[in-house]
């Protein structure tokens, strides 16, 4: 018997394995994957805040530092915010997942990849695809939008087709200014969502889309179509895949008996812009602590991790809130232009506040974390 069992091994699992392990309770880390999806699903930006934080330069993970964002509503109206005090990074998630796999080996936990969850006999019982069985005094849930364990313990993890982001994402060799990250909401290409450029360096950038589920759309035409008339038809494409994020209400419970849920399969994520990796990196890491502090009895119940959640959780209600009620195209359109006019003018009369503001937030997520030892 674990005393922790992990399931899902990408970032908010590993996280979770990481800091309940260096706590020194026995944990197992299941992931279906062999080894990390590489390229990684996603966009890879995060501010520079959570970067620094995580030490990315350190681990030589490459990282991109953005300087301005290019904000289309339609052809005729973009918004340019030079950003003065911080970054936007784009990172190499990939290097960054195997560099937590590698400390989770140097922990002492037990990795089992390339097999997956098949079912789970609660309270304790894995099952897993080869049919082997493994038992955790604690589970936590990081599968990810399946949220695997969630939904066989009667947790409703069941989403609305508008709640879940359909994403596509090419790695595009081309030519781009590599300072610069492009967004490109609503209509023509990404309906009721947006579309991005994520440049890495000068000839090579993540370029995606994401829209809500439920609308009869040719995902690989509308980004043909977006990368075409982005790089004026002059490119090569390494890869594509196509990936969902969860752009939903989280999860009113995070705990049920002995399961802690975590990241995406809790619904951390941003419903207005689909980024969860800080949220998966906060959420992972504070469950694996408080998981371990309860086997080692210095904390009483897990419900404490709900409890140190809350904050957060109330701020995603609140931004699914306001993308429900957009839920037209006129609303959709003026809601998105009144918030980067205000935005845009907010920051080029006063740049620092913005910034400032926007780093508050980040600290104040990240000391959670840091203040619970
Ligand atoms: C196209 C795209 C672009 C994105 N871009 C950004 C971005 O730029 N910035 C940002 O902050 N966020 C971004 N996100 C969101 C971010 O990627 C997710 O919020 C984050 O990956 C969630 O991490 P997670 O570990 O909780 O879940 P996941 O990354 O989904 O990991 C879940 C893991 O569980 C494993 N798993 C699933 N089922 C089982 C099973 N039965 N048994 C064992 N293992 C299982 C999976 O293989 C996977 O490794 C993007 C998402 C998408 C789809």
């Amino acid at each position: 018997m674990y005393d922790v069992v992990v399931i899902g091994g990408n970032i908010s699992g590993a996280t979770a394995a990481i800091h309940a392990a260096e706590k020194g309770v026995s944990v197992a880390l299941v992931e279906k994957n062999k080894e990390p999806l590489s390229p990684a699903h996603c966009g890879e930006g995060i501010d520079d805040v959570t970067a620094k934080w995580l030490n990315l330069e350190k681990m030589n993970c490459t990282c991109n530092k953005i300087k301005n964002i290019i904000v289309n509503i339609s052809s005729s109206k973009e918004y340019t915010i030079n950003l003065k005090k911080h970054r936007l990074v784009i990172f190499d998630r990939n290097c960054f997942e195997k560099s937590l796999l590698d400390k989770t080996d140097k922990l002492g936990v037990k990795f089992i990849s390339g097999n997956g969850l098949k079912d789970f006999k609660p309270p304790h019982e894995i099952i897993l695809d080869n049919n082997m069985r493994i038992n955790g005094r604690i589970i936590i849930d990081a599968s990810g939008i399946g949220c695997q364990i969630g939904r066989r313990i009667g947790i409703n993890t069941k989403l609305k087709r508008e709640d879940i982001g359909v994403c596509i994402q090419s790695r595009v060799q081309s030519s781009f200014d590599s300072d610069t990250v492009r967004t490109w909401f609503h209509k023509p290409y990404a309906p009721f969502g947006y579309a991005w450029i994520f440049p890495i360096n000068e000839s090579s950038a993540n370029i995606g889309i994401g829209i809500p589920g439920g609308q009869k759309k040719d995902l690989h035409i509308l980004l043909k179509n977006f990368i075409d008339d982005m790089t004026y038809g002059s490119y090569e494409i390494t890869n594509t895949f196509r990936a969902c994020v969860p752009s939903a209400m989280p999860l009113s419970n995070l705990v049920k008996d002995n399961v802690m849920i975590v990241g995406d399969a809790a619904r951390l994520a941003n419903p207005t812009s689909g980024s969860g990796i800080i949220s998966s990196i906060l959420s992972g890491g504070l469950a694996g602590k408080i998981a371990a502090d309860c086997i080692n009895g210095k904390t009483v119940s897990l419900e404490l991790f709900q409890y140190l959640m809350r904050r957060k959780i109330l701020m995603l209600k609140k931004n699914y809130m306001k993308k429900t009620k957009l839920n037209s195209e006129t609303k959709f359109i003026k809601g998105y232009k009144r918030f980067f006019k205000i935005l845009y003018f907010i920051h080029r009369l006063a740049p620092n506040i913005l910034e400032t503001r926007i780093e508050k937030i980040i600290d104040k997520d990240i000391s959670l974390m840091e203040k619970y030892i």
